[in-house]
């Protein structure tokens, strides 16, 4: 599936804000917006605010528009707060929870793992990076996946990676499994679902 490959941190610098998900994010090293000095300083509407929310949400998911929008339309017509649901139907994904467990150090790193069919949802392989994962599933390795020179690193760096509240870790047998629905306070706090919201809606 088609995806944004360019330089993440390009994202990162543009909206301030690291949405790479890596512990070393260029944003670090130089927070001025990318480009020519030119174009870094403009003044930006209420609707362009609503860009950007959006497009921080979207890309730090890894999602391209027209799926975006889907989840959005989906998000919508369930009861609720849109937003809420939105953000939960992201967390949910695949590659999201791969992510939050600990199993890999960025969302783009999970996808990879994902799609080299290196990652079992409840003991069967699963290789879509986009399929949804529900409550009470399990994720683990494949059996190909438990013997890649990953799964050694893994094994290691899981020790020292946090987990949210909703995944239950198994960090000795590489096992978690989603134990409650993400909810506000799951996502980084400088989401602003309202503002995605409201970009969609008008
Ligand atoms: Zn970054």
């Amino acid at each position: 599936m088609a995806r944004y490959i360019g330089p993440k941190c390009r994202k990162c610098r543009r909206y301030g804000v690291s949405l790479c998900g890596k512990a070393k994010c260029a944003l670090q090293r130089r927070p001025s917006p990318p480009g020519p000095r030119s174009l870094r300083r403009r003044k930006v509407s209420d609707r362009g605010l609503q860009l950007i929310e959006k497009q921080k949400v979207r890309f730090a998911y890894g999602v391209m528009e027209g799926q975006f929008q889907r989840y959005y339309h989906r998000a919508a017509l369930r009861p609720g707060v849109t937003g809420t649901n939105l953000m939960q139907m992201l967390e949910e994904r695949l590659d999201n929870v791969v992510y939050r467990a600990g199993f890999a150090s960025s969302r783009a790193q999970a996808r990879q793992i994902v799609n080299h069919g290196l990652v079992a949802v409840d003991g069967r392989k699963l290789s879509i990076p986009s399929a949804h994962v529900r409550l009470g599933q399990e994720i683990s390795l494949t059996d190909r996946g438990g013997h890649t020179e990953y799964a050694k690193i893994l094994a290691d760096a899981i020790r020292s990676r946090d987990v949210p509240g909703w995944i239950e870790i198994d960090r000795g047998a590489l096992k978690a499994r989603v134990a409650a629905l993400p909810g506000p306070g799951d996502w980084e706090p400088h989401f602003n679902p309202n503002a995605v919201v409201e970009y969609y809606s008008r």
